[in-house]
């Protein structure tokens, strides 16, 4: 076996004893929030498509119309020809949608959070973080070279009090949380957040990957999302100042060294939110399904489309996952490292495409599955 293999099969050996390894299963997804598995329909519960916008006529009719007007790819980075028109029109319609002076599109969420914070904060500076934010903005933390400070998960108080002892120790100071938060459904406590920022000389960023379709306030100096859950397309974006996007645009490396969206993408995502201006109700069935499945289940009300299950051990929750599949339901079973030790859980994810039927037959299989009928 040639050396890098054998090195690779000791480290795929260790994630398998913990139960880490990841085998992740052909899935086509359909409409209606329904997937095609190894031959078998399912209702899909772990998708982030809330607004069933990736399948929508007029979304994907604007996909085809820019291909086969513009060509599928877009040929190079946004700096050298790759800004294409379509991107103007889509930061313009974010603007309006995010009520921001400005927006930038970048290639993902991922990319966005990577490159807004490292172009932001660096050596000598500090981020003030929520436990739970999602793993790439600790990446971008790392990259950047700040130190890292971390509250208690949405705890105002918390995030104060680091800000009380340590931010005297710093250059500038970045406080970053999500809004909705991916993995709980919760959100984040922003007046108090943009309270402290105010008196404590701290910029506050939010990121609003599961938030957009959805009310939440929009507080943050530096309102980063994604394009690529609710508005049903990819990409990801940052919303603010005209002076903060002017600077991102020549400061942002995963901006600058990085092929641009495909036209297909920029145009659908613009056309989906266009929709959710015009069709708010649209995450309001989402949400009141999340809140038919909390209230009949006895969880904590629903704040949002996502709704956990917490289990705690890690092969529990898998085996629930699987007993419900077996069901014609899939759920994602949630672990470490994406989530804290001991708090494995499924995630459920509700979407306008559900019908109220579908979560009542979600609600019987979990109840079968749990007494082994
Ligand atoms: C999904 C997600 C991202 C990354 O967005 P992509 O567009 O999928 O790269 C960033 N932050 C949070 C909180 C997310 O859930």
């Amino acid at each position: 076996m040639p050396a890098l293999d054998a090195t690779l099969q000791q480290k795929i050996a260790a994630l398998e004893a913990k139960q880490r390894l990841r085998n992740p299963q052909t899935t086509a997804r359909l409409a209606g929030a329904r997937v095609l598995r190894a031959g078998q329909k399912y209702i899909s519960f772990s998708c982030n498509d809330y607004l069933g916008l990736s399948h929508h006529p007029a979304v994907i009719a604007a996909a085809q119309h820019a291909t086969e007007r513009y060509g599928a790819g877009a040929g190079a980075s946004r700096l050298i020809t790759g800004g294409h028109p379509l991107y103007e029109a889509l930061e313009a319609t974010l603007c309006e949608y995010k009520q921001t002076e400005a927006a930038c599109v970048f290639g993902s969420g991922y990319l966005a959070n990577l490159g807004t914070i490292t172009a932001l904060v660096g050596r000598g500076d500090a981020v003030i973080a929520d436990k739970l934010v999602h793993a790439c903005i600790l990446d971008a933390i790392q990259l950047s070279g700040a130190k890292l400070l971390r509250f208690a998960h949405n705890d105002a108080a918390d995030c104060a009090r680091l800000l009380e002892k340590h931010r005297d120790e710093f250059n500038n100071c970045l406080v970053v949380t999500e809004t909705i938060f991916s993995m709980d459904g919760d959100i984040a406590p922003l007046a108090e957040l943009r309270a402290l920022c105010n008196a404590h000389d701290a910029w506050l960023m939010t990121d609003d990957a599961h938030g957009i379709g959805f009310p939440a306030a929009a507080e943050a100096d530096i309102q980063m999302g994604t394009l690529s859950k609710a508005v049903g397309a990819y990409g990801g974006y940052v919303c603010g100042s005209a002076m903060l996007i002017r600077y991102l645009k020549s400061a942002a490396r995963s901006l600058m060294f990085t092929t641009g969206l495909p036209p297909a993408t920029l145009a659908a995502a613009d056309m989906a939110l266009s929709i959710i201006m015009e069709e708010p109700e649209r995450g309001a069935v989402a949400i009141l399904r999340a809140r038919q499945f909390a209230r009949q289940m006895g969880l904590p009300a629903a704040k949002s489309p996502i709704v956990p299950l917490i289990i705690g051990e890690e092969g529990e929750a898998l085996a629930l996952a699987k007993r419900l599949e077996l069901a014609g339901f899939l759920v994602t079973a949630i672990r470490p490292p994406t989530v804290p030790e001991g708090t494995s859980r499924l995630r459920f994810a509700f979407s306008s495409e559900h019908e109220e039927g579908d979560v009542t037959n979600l609600i019987k299989a979990i109840e079968n599955a749990r007494t082994g009928t």
